[in-house]
């Protein structure tokens, strides 16, 4: 899509560090850490947000998932644990507008998220 960061990443016209990527999906770390590891998983086409997804797209959901999981694992997360985060809309506090699933980990979490 014309305009979108995101897209842009996924073609390769701006450049970002990848971290894992295949047909599907690219995964590569947010420009503006919150924690010591936040990466970012993104589906390759325009998706704008989960505001806009339903029934039909659980087999891309079901893979950012898991991509997520692949992320994490790779980023030595797993024994410690980590958050993944997906923020949607407005009052979700989404700021870019290409659908984007955060992992964040290598430090404690709070709750609530704010
Ligand atoms: P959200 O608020 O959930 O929409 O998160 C958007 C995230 O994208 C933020 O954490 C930004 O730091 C990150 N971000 C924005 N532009 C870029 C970029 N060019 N490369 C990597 N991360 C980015
Ligand atoms: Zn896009």
């Amino acid at each position: 899509m014309e305009g979108c960061i995101f897209c842009q990443i996924a073609t390769g016209k701006t450049p970002a560090r990848v971290v894992i990527q295949d047909d599907r999906t690219v995964a590569f770390h947010d420009i503006n850490p919150q924690a010591p590891v936040h990466v970012l998983i993104i589906p390759r086409r325009h998706v704008g947000s989960l505001t806009e997804l339903g029934e039909g797209d659980g087999a891309l959901l079901g893979h950012l998932m898991t991509q997520a999981i692949q992320v994490a694992r790779l980023s030595g997360l797993d024994p410690t644990g980590y958050r993944l985060v997906v923020n949607a809309g407005k009052d979700g506090n989404q700021t870019v507008g290409h659908l984007h699933v955060h992992v964040l980990g290598g430090r404690p979490m709070t709750w609530p998220p704010g």
